[in-house]
Order: structure tokens, then C-alpha cells, then sequence
């Protein structure tokens, strides 16, 4: 963790079982010999530690071990993922990234004097808003802003108040923040997003990076569904705004879009990539914990013990698939029906079951529906323990071989260089 200053381009990565820091960072110095400057950020939520047993500190450990395995010089962080203000200190001492979650705030009403002050200090939201880069002119009334500023005036102070707490114990040049708002029902439009970072700004939180949620669904583990001309626009124009913003209201100039639950959106790639290049903005694009699939694939692989472990995962899985989907009901999308029993599975290949769950989309034996529940399912590898993690050791290899493969051709080149 060098500077807190985060970087022009930057990749999320999760690597929950600790082992694959050198594997991902590995793309990280492939994508930099291709003239792409991109840094890592290991990301781990609150969530996460508590279904794996572990400790914020050991995400810290085995980001470090890598960078310095891999004599790796350029920038790397470490996020606490999705804390608030009750989860955010055990990350306080290894972290430098702090992804603020207020979403559960947004809706919740502000004061209404808190709402007529905002309106009041900012006359400039009201009417034409004429944005260089934008679709079209925003036009607003005083009540719109009103509405707006109502529904997330509430999540915006929130969002102070975690900042100035972890500003006060790290300094405020130690803490990259990112504010998300992403997991919740109703995308942000762009003017509301500019009526967000106004707020954002008059709350004095040094935002480097936000993650609204944008139109579409954001499904774990697997491609974007929706309109892809509208998500088009909508990105553009948060580009836009987020330029605008950084000038009227003094933010960070580095202030970037965070795209979470960013990996497999590989429909979204070209769009990213094409905006970013005529706008020379950045990203950061955090992926959803996929690494523990890349490891399953490489265990059905190598076949053996590590396929057999898979196969029992799938089975117990399919078993409790009601209980293990439940927290995570609004980002997957699974048809049962598509589910192929245990003792189907029980008779795959270890390659018939690595292409069920390797995102090829186009090939004949990818299953959305087997990768989406298994993905939700690495509890169920934390609680085999060491059997899980001695095997991983024993397949270092092959393993390694698909997490990098899987960063670097389905993710890096596609939303870099196309
Ligand atoms: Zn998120």
C-alpha cells in the first residue's frame, strides 16, 4: 500500500481463500507489458470474513506476500468492502480502501431544514443544467431537487459520518473512499447523481471513487442483462457529470466511476472501454468474489480429489440451495429447473464439469445456473477447511493457470484493449 491516492485504472479482486495473490497479480504485469497501467485492490467484504472465519488483516498479508514475490512496484490497496460504521474498524488497521455502503440509507428521509438548505445552497441544480459531454440537457424544477436531495440526503450524511471516522483515526490522506450506493432497488440516474456528488462535496468527504447502481441487472458471476444502448448513455453521462462535478464543487480530480460486481459483464466491456478512451477518465471495476470459481475449475481439472470435492460441493449445494441463495436473492438468478441432479453430476468429467462452470458463454456445456450457485457456495468450501485448502496447495499449478487466465483474457484485454 503506497499512496493513498487511487490510480487512473484500477481492478478489484477478491481472493477468498488467500491463495491466488500471485496468480491475479500476475495479470496485472501482463496488462502493464501491454502499456496498461492498472492497479490491484484485494477486496474482501464484512459479509465474506464472517461466512469464511477470517481476519481483514489476512487479505492485507497475502496481497503483501505476492507484491513482494513478484517484486511488483506500482500501486496496490487493500479495500474493506462494503463497511459501515458498526464493521469498519477490524479493517482499520490493514486497509487503505474504504468502500462506505450507505445504501440501506437511501430512501430514508432527511430533515426537511437539512433538504431546504441544500436547495438553497444550490440554485445552480435548478432548471436547464447544461453539462459538457451529456445526452441532453438536464431540466429540473426546485421540486425535483427537493424529491432527490429528500432520498438520499440521509445516505450522503451517513456517508460523513463513516468517512470522518475512519479520517480521524488514519489521516485524511490515508484512506481512499469510495461511496456506494449500488446495492439497492432503483438505479441513479445522472442528474441524480450530480445532485448526489453536490451533496457528496458539501459533506467534505474526499470521495476518490463512487459505485451507484446503474441501470440493469448486475447478476453475480455471469453477463449483463439489459439494455445496452441505454447503459451506454447512462455511463457517458455519469462520465460527464462526475468531470462537472470535480470542478463546481472542488472534488478529488481523480474522482472516477466504480463498477461493482464488474467481472463477467463482458457486454459492457467495449462500451467501458470506448468511453474511457474518448473521455480519458478512469475506472475501477471490481469483480464478485469469481476467483474461488477459477479455483474450482482447476481443482475438476486436475481431477482426482479435487474433482471429487467439487462434485460433494455441488451436491450439498443443490441440497440447500434455497438457504445458500437466500442472502443473495436480488444478485442471481437461477432457473432450478436447469439444475442437473447430484447423480448427473456425480458421472461428469473433470472437464465436463470445468466447462459447466467456466464463463464461455457460447460453449454447449456452460450452465448460468450451475456457476451462479456455486459462486454462492464457497462457504460450503471454508467449512471443508484444509481439505479444501491442501488441495488448492497440491494444484497450485493448474489452479493458478485458470485464475490468471480467467483475469487477464475474459477481463483485462476485453475492457482495456478490446
Ligand atoms: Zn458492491
Amino acid at each position: 500500500m503506497s499512496m493513498s491516492t487511487l490510480e487512473r485504472f484500477s481492478f478489484g479482486v477478491g481472493d477468498r481463500f488467500a491463495h491466488q495473490a500471485k496468480a491475479q497479480l500476475r495479470t496485472f504485469q501482463e496488462i502493464a507489458r501491454d502499456g496498461f497501467d492498472v492497479v490491484p485492490v484485494w477486496n474482501k467484504s464484512n459479509r465474506e470474513h464472517t461466512f469464511i472465519g477470517s481476519e481483514p488483516q489476512s487479505v492485507f498479508d497475502a496481497a503483501q506476500a505476492a507484491v513482494r514475490a513478484l517484486d511488483w512496484n506500482h500501486g496496490w490497496h487493500v479495500d474493506a468492502d462494503h463497511i459501515r460504521l458498526d464493521t469498519v474498524d477490524r479493517f482499520l488497521p490493514c486497509s487503505d480502501f474504504f468502500t462506505i455502503d450507505v445504501a440501506d440509507s437511501i430512501g430514508k428521509p432527511a430533515t426537511a431544514e437539512a433538504v431546504q438548505a441544500f436547495v438553497y445552497r444550490h440554485p445552480e441544480l435548478i432548471g436547464t443544467v447544461t453539462i459538457p459531454g451529456v445526452s441532453a440537457p438536464f431540466t429540473t424544477t426546485r421540486a425535483n431537487v427537493e424529491r432527490v436531495a429528500a432520498k438520499y440526503l440521509l445516505a450522503v450524511q451517513d456517508t460523513g459520518k463513516i468517512y470522518r471516522h475512519i479520517a480521524d483515526r488514519k489521516g485524511e490522506g490515508g484512506l481512499i473512499a469510495e461511496v456506494s450506493m449500488d446495492e439497492t432497488d432503483s438505479p441513479q440516474t445522472p442528474p441524480e447523481l450530480l445532485i448526489i456528488l453536490a451533496a457528496i462535496a458539501d459533506e467534505k468527504v474526499r470521495a476518490q471513487t463512487i459505485a451507484p447502481k446503474f441501470t440493469g441487472r448486475f447478476n453475480k458471476g455471469v453477463d449483463y442483462v439489459g439494455d445496452l444502448a441505454q447503459f451506454e448513455r447512462e455511463f457517458s453521462d455519469d462520465l460527464a457529470v462526475i468531470a462537472h462535478a470535480i470542478v463546481s464543487y472542488g472534488l478529488p480530480t481523480n474522482l472516477k466511476l466504480s463498477v461493482h460486481s464488474g467481472s463477467d459483464k463482458f457486454s459492457l466491456y467495449p462500451i467501458i472501454r470506448r468511453a474511457l478512451a474518448r473521455t480519458g477518465a478512469g475506472v475501477h471495476l471490481k469483480t464478485a468474489g469469481t476467483t474461488w470459481l477459477e479455483e474450482l475449475i482447476g481443482l475438476a481439472e486436475a481431477g482426482g480429489d479435487g474433482l471429487a470435492l467439487g462434485k460433494e460441493i455441488y451436491a450439498y449445494a443443490l441440497a440447500h440451495v434455497d438457504e445458500l441463495c437466500a442472502p443473495y436473492a436480488s444478485v442471481i438468478d437461477i432457473d432450478h429447473s436447469r439444475l442437473p441432479s447430484a447423480e448427473t453430476v456425480h458421472h461428469w468429467s473433470g472437464a465436463r464439469f470445468a466447462n459447466a462452470l467456466r464463463h464461455i458463454p457460447n460453449h454447449p456445456e456452460f450452465n448460468a445456473h450451475v456457476r451462479q450457485l456455486l459462486h454462492v457456495s464457497f462457504k460450503l468450501a471454508a467449512k471443508a477447511g484444509n481439505r479444501y485448502t491442501n488441495l488448492l496447495k497440491a494444484n497450485e499449478e493448474i489452479v493458478a493457470k485458470q485464475v490468471s487466465e480467467n483475469l487477464y483474457q475474459r477481463h483485462m484485454r476485453p475492457l482495456f484493449i478490446g
